[in-house]
């Protein structure tokens, strides 16, 4: 019998090559997502595709002719969504290592400033080796679809030959109009082929504090011009609001001088949300990062603009920040999402890890199931994907994971316990379109 302990005689499994037939898995638990847990669940899949969900008596016996899987003790369910990431900084904590660098202090622009130092030692080859490790760790997570923010363009090439999903947001950041400019005619070539046949581009400028309004209307003309998605890291951290706000603190104190850049009487008296709406940095079904330090008015804003926002807790408690505003995106109908960033202020790629520790950062504030929601259906809406991907639904790709049901664990408390796993989730298999990976 093969891994998957395929029923039939014909098991195609042991190829990785799933199936030309119709396949029926079944599991002890299946989540949809978009409806409740079924047990003993069945999900049948043809041509990569999903064309039955239910409980694994009726499907088996109303397709007698379909390959049978049976993965026993184990849940079923769609495969994460990590919305928001920086895959080719995946190696970043032993690069840290070989050059004996740590930052100065826990501060945010301390941190800014040791990415800065490190990923200057860092060689293209490195980067791309760092890009790779971050696609096959995400996979191993659980983790089937990404939003991934590039900066090194000339190492874009590194995606080929991945199954992952999503979107891959080209970074700029600057605020010379010419400079940025220069990097966005380097786009003009890049983004006339698609990262992969799963991937797909977007535009990231980077955050209001390492732009100028210039060039940050720029980067958003270019991004409607080429119908380019966007997303932004946005009111992340107070130095942020305070630069903003009132052109002080660390960010114009620190990071301006190292940067070279010159703080103007026109930096201060705005707040982050409203910036970006100016600037055309909010488009309409945007994707905000973060999103930490935002009043009940711009929370309105940012639905009015159906924009998601992707959470990163673990990055934010490293820097002491305060929780973003749960309830209030949540009650205003924003679409939330949860993403690692990257390996330089989060401990890995795993979001079953941001979603354990979102449940305590944000105690009690949303069910185990809409958690789950977030961290599925909520990334895939963030990168435009929820028609494809998200939850186990009929005409869905058959994108999904498979993981033991935790120890204890009975019908009433599955997906509490499923949220608590964190790191410790040990990710058995993970599908797209219906193939095993
Ligand atoms: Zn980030």
């Amino acid at each position: 019998m093969c891994r998957h302990r395929c029923v039939t005689q014909d098991c195609v499994c042991l190829t990785g090559v799933l199936m030309d037939r119709p396949t029926l898995f079944t599991a002890k638990y299946l989540l949809p997502i978009t409806a409740p847990p079924i047990e003993d669940g069945a999900l049948l899949v043809s041509d990569g595709k999903i064309v039955a969900v239910g409980t694994r008596s009726v499907l088996a016996a109303e397709h007698a002719g379909a390959v049978r899987v049976d993965f026993g003790d184990a849940v079923l369910l769609p495969s994460m969504v990590n919305a928001h990431t920086h895959l080719e900084l995946t190696c970043f904590p032993a690069w840290a290592d070989a050059c004996g660098a740590s930052p100065d202090s826990g501060s945010f622009v301390d941190w800014i400033l040791h990415l800065v130092r490190v990923r200057k030692q860092v060689e293209v080859e490195q980067l791309q080796t760092s890009l790779l490790t971050g696609m096959r760790d995400s996979l191993a997570a659980g983790v089937g679809a990404v939003g991934d923010i590039l900066t090194s363009y000339d190492i874009a090439s590194a995606y080929g030959g991945s199954r992952l999903r999503g979107r891959v947001f080209c970074e700029l950041l600057g605020r010379d109009p010419q400079q940025v400019a220069t990097r966005l005619s380097q786009l003009d070539g890049l983004i006339a082929t698609p990262p992969t046949t799963e991937l797909a581009w977007g535009v990231s400028p980077h955050a209001p504090y390492t732009l100028a309004e210039t060039t940050a209307l720029q980067i958003s003309a270019y991004a409607a011009a080429h119908d380019l998605p966007m997303t932004m890291h946005l009111a992340e951290t107070s130095e942020e609001v305070a630069f903003l706000e009132r052109a002080e603190g660390p960010i114009a104190e620190m990071l301006y001088t190292v940067a070279g850049w010159e703080v103007t009487a026109a930096d201060g008296g705005h707040r982050p949300v409203d910036w970006a709406q100016r600037t055309g940095c909010l488009p309409t079904g945007g994707l905000v990062v973060h999103g930490v330090h935002v009043n009940a008015e711009e929370v309105g804003l940012i639905a009015r603009q159906g924009c998601s926002v992707a959470l990163c807790p673990r990055s934010n408690s490293l820097f002491g920040e305060t929780r973003a505003p749960l309830k209030q995106y949540h009650s205003s109908g924003v679409n939330l999402a949860l993403g690692t960033d990257s390996r330089a202020s989060s401990p890995s790629l795993s979001i079953w890890g941001e979603l354990a520790f979102a449940r305590q950062w944000f105690a009690g504030l949303l069910s185990p199931s809409e958690w789950l929601e977030i961290a599925t259906l909520g990334g895939a809406r963030a990168l435009g994907l929820e028609l494809m991907i998200g939850s186990l639904e009929v005409s869905k790709q058959a994108d999904f994971q498979v993981v033991p049901v935790p120890e204890g664990a009975s019908p009433a408390d599955l997906e509490e316990s499923l949220c608590a796993q964190g790191e410790a989730m040990s990710v058995q298999d993970v599908f797209l379109s219906g193939q095993s990976l």
